[in-house]
């Protein structure tokens, strides 16, 4: 081909001709050797004991994709699962810049001056291990970080959110098995991550900003309304009026909505992350929710949709898997794909064509 920089006349940047790269990148570098894969009596044991290492191992092997450390997760979930459940979880949102990990630093170590123990989990469908997760990092909790009583876990990786979603609900029941009795999850308050907190908490947090006085526009209305309890943060300084007048704005606004299914009015608070101020009232505000679901017996129902949720959740996803990673099928949609977009079939039929040879795929299994 030819190149116009390659002409004498031309005046414009030029490109060099790179350099030859060696074929290895460092010959001396030794394999790593892999550790064996600890059994899955040995994570249950461990995990019943308290030994952190091993619920580190079992929840890595539940975020992995490979067949083989699937099935030893899976053996240790079904055995941990009696064990699991005597905890408080609750759900934290709120915009990137809110203070969520600020916050949780001083909620975690608030509710760790009572004894027991807590996990934070994050759910964070745009991280990738590789390039560093937005959440659960542990330099973005100082405190907790370093607290022998405290556990914390990034995001699992990047890929569906369900899918996402679904190793973060199952580390609950690791953490709980082994003894933490509060779990904290934290998610970034942008889009569909949110439902999916949601659906295996007891209590969803909402952590706001007082703003310019518009703040409510900003928010997804669906959101408000799964929230149980909002709190401004940031109200320190010359903020605190600011974060008053934001908190009768969402009372206000929280009134215009539809009773909610536990019965529970969502308190709206303020307080301030950084300078530690109005921590103990916002968890008086969660301590009178768990009185409050547990006497009317909301706590066990919520508990109960969930389960039931997660089981439909979990075989849609599977589901979709075993369909779209279907070789035969990966082709089979690329053809019809391209005679939708040419218009040489409509797109029920296509799909239907698509749906039958799957059918008869699975079927002759
Ligand atoms: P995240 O992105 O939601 O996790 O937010 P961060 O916890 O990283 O906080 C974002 C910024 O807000 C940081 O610079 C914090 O120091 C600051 N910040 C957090 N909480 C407070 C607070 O209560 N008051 C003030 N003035 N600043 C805060």
């Amino acid at each position: 081909m030819e190149h116009i920089e390659n002409d004498d006349k031309y005046n414009g940047l030029t490109v060099n001709s790179g350099v030859k790269q060696p074929p290895v990148v460092n010959p001396y570098m030794k394999r790593r050797k892999k550790r064996p894969l600890p059994s899955a009596s040995e994570l249950i044991d461990g995990i019943l004991k308290g030994n952190v290492t091993m619920l580190s191992r079992a929840v890595t092997l539940v975020e992995s994709l490979s067949p083989e450390h699937q099935a030893i997760a899976q053996e240790v979930i079904e055995k941990c699962l009696p064990y699991s459940g005597n905890s408080r979880r609750i759900g934290i949102t709120g915009v990137p810049g809110a203070g969520k990990s600020t916050s949780i630093d001083v909620f975690g170590l608030h509710v760790l001056k009572n004894g027991g123990k807590l996990a934070v989990l994050a759910i964070d469908p745009s991280s990738e291990r590789t390039k560093g997760s937005i959440l659960g990092d542990k330099t973005r909790m100082e405190k907790l970080s370093i607290h022998p009583d405290a556990f914390i876990r990034p995001s699992p990786s990047a890929g569906s959110l369900g899918g996402v979603a679904r190793k973060t609900r199952e580390t609950i029941v690791l953490c709980e098995a082994a003894g933490y009795n509060n779990i904290f999850v934290e998610t970034v308050g942008v889009g569909q991550s949110e439902t999916a907190v949601h659906s295996m908490v007891d209590f969803f947090l909402l952590i706001q900003l007082a703003g310019t006085g518009d703040e409510l526009q900003g928010i997804k209305r669906g959101i408000m309304e799964m929230a149980d309890g909002i709190v401004i943060n940031k109200a320190d300084g010359d903020n605190i009026d600011r974060a008053r007048l934001a908190q009768a704005q969402f009372r206000s606004a929280l009134h215009l909505f539809p009773p909610t299914l536990s019965g529970w009015m969502p308190e709206v608070l303020t307080y301030s992350g950084y300078y530690e101020l109005g921590i103990a009232e916002v968890w008086e505000m969660i301590d009178r929710y768990f009185e409050f679901v547990k006497k009317n017996g909301y706590f066990e129902q919520r508990r109960a949709n969930q389960a039931r949720y997660w089981m439909y959740e979990t075989i849609d996803e599977q589901l979709r898997a075993n369909f779209y990673r279907n070789p035969e099928i990966e082709s089979l949609l690329a053809e019809k794909e391209s005679r939708v977009l040419a218009n040489h079939q409509s797109s029920f039929t296509a799909a239907r064509d698509v749906l039958d040879r799957y059918f008869a795929l699975i079927s002759h299994k």
